[in-house]
């Protein structure tokens, strides 16, 4: 992110455009939706721009040193390059933030697309990279904000400070969601503002007299990374919980959904690396729920999936505390996706195994003649380190060397990589793999069948 993005206190912004013309008239349409105090420098000005005195001030000459005392924003609206660097020099000479129309590298800030539904303002950039998607992103959010948004987000502001006897959280936020989806827009829709403050009251009124919920956990599966992954329900917990428990492979851009002033808290767990005590985990999830806030124990991939599932409910369960699970994609289905196969097959493999390669005593022992069967399919977890260990269980047990094997790292994510090899190369191979890697025994990808030796094809299709 190069700009940052801000909203400036207008009100007490001077704010100096050097430039007389459609160029600094096409500035002036937004600013004049605020109460900044305007100053246009030049020689002559259009007529437009005449008839807005005395709303703004105009000086008969070009912008000079010692012309900017106090302004904070200087726009360089002239259209002529030479002069706009003037404009520029000057104002950024006066400690003030400049911005040259059209020239994004000249200017220390941009001014956003808007979609205005004020004191409800949505700016929009994309860093000059593609107006063209910023316009289209405002034409969304046009459609999708009502325009009597800005009007209830007016009355809303009024009654900020009686809400605050509500508990921060999920009761104060309980008691805004009904009024912005249904209790205001209804009355306003019957009877304009004063209906509203009056709904707005007893609104107030019926939530303070509610007693306050008991907290809870959902256990919300994250999937493999990818955010459009997340199943809906997933997305709608995750943007209304108080508390966010994390492990350490739900993706960034997930965590990014929760809202800022949730608390997220990372919990850990990363293969052979350290991690957060289990103990730990359960204390943290029955001490928040146990305030009365709505926790979100989020896990990457499905969470009933080597995720621990049952001995966190187990513990929610030993401290009374109600909880939920929310499925999701688990990371050998991500998998089988990116190489578009299936898990399962007539004739090839009538069923499949998820196994772990290693459990908390070290390496798993597994059924490894069924594995070992022509066709067998197996996803193997966590399975990189032991690798060499699957390997020589499985050829022991009369496994073919050339079984093929899939490796898929980072499913579903950007840096996903996808390496089709043999079972005689697997130990080698899983050794360049970073990151979550599945594991996919006796699959390789419809395009690599042909690519594999003929023998191969037999187990790969
Ligand atoms: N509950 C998770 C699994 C947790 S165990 C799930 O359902 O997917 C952690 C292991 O899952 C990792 O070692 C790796 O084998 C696998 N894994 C998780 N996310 C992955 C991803 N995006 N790509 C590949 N493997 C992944």
């Amino acid at each position: 992110m190069q700009f940052y993005p801000v909203f400036l206190d207008m009100a007490r912004t001077r704010v100096v455009i050097g430039g007389g013309d459609e160029i600094a008239l096409a500035k002036l349409r937004l600013l004049l939706k605020t109460d900044a105090k305007i100053t246009l420098h030049a020689e002559s000005f259009i007529p437009q721009i005449e008839a807005l005195q005395p709303r703004v001030t105009l000086v008969p000459h070009a912008l000079r040193d010692g012309d900017l005392q106090g302004a904070r924003v200087v726009y360089a609206a002239t259209g002529c390059d030479a002069e706009d660097a003037r404009i520029a020099r000057i104002g950024r000479d006066a400690g003030a933030l400049v911005n040259v129309v059209d020239n994004l590298d000249a200017s220390d800030f941009l001014t956003p697309a808007i979609v205005d539904r004020a004191p409800l303002v949505v700016a929009i950039g994309t860093e000059g990279a593609a107006p063209m998607l910023a316009r289209k992103v405002k034409a969304h959010l046009e459609e999708v904000l009502p325009t009597s948004l800005g009007l209830l987000t007016q009355i809303a502001k009024r009654f900020r400070k009686l809400a605050e006897h509500l508990p921060q959280g999920a009761r104060r936020r309980a008691f805004w969601s009904e009024y912005f989806d249904t209790s205001g827009p209804r009355a306003l829709e019957q009877g304009g503002t004063a209906q509203v403050e009056q709904a707005l009251d007893s609104l107030l009124n019926r939530h303070l007299a509610q007693a306050a919920p008991a907290g809870l956990v959902d256990f919300v599966s994250a999937g493999p990374g990818a955010a459009d992954l997340l199943t809906l329900r997933a997305r709608k917990l995750i943007d209304r919980a108080d508390v966010v428990i994390h492990d350490r492979l739900v993706a960034p851009e997930i965590l990014e959904l929760a809202r800022r002033e949730a608390q997220v808290i990372c919990v850990g767990k990363q293969g052979f690396g350290p991690s957060t005590p289990q103990a730990e985990i359960h204390r943290l999830m029955i001490e928040h729920a146990g305030q009365g806030a709505h926790v979100v124990r989020l896990k990457g991939g499905d969470a009933s999936v080597f995720g621990r599932l049952e001995e966190e409910t187990n513990a929610l369960d030993a401290a009374g505390i109600d909880w939920q699970v929310v499925p999701g994609v688990t990371a050998a289905s991500a998998a089988a996706a990116s190489i578009g196969r299936s898990l399962t097959r007539r004739g090839r493999n009538q069923s499949l195994r998820l196994i772990t390669a290693h459990d908390m005593q070290g390496y798993a022992e597994q059924d490894w003649r069924a594995l070992a069967a022509p066709g067998a399919v197996t996803a193997i977890y966590m399975g990189k380190k032991a690798a060499r260990f699957v390997q020589a269980r499985l050829l022991m047990n009369d496994a073919a060397p050339d079984t093929p094997v899939t490796l898929v790292g980072n499913a579903s994510r950007m840096d996903q990589r996808i390496e089709t090899t043999t079972l005689a190369e697997l130990p080698q191979r899983a050794g360049a793999f970073a990151g979550p890697t599945v594991i996919l025994l006796g699959l390789a990808p419809t395009g690599a069948a042909q690519r594999l030796a003929p023998e191969l094809q037999e187990h790969a299709v």
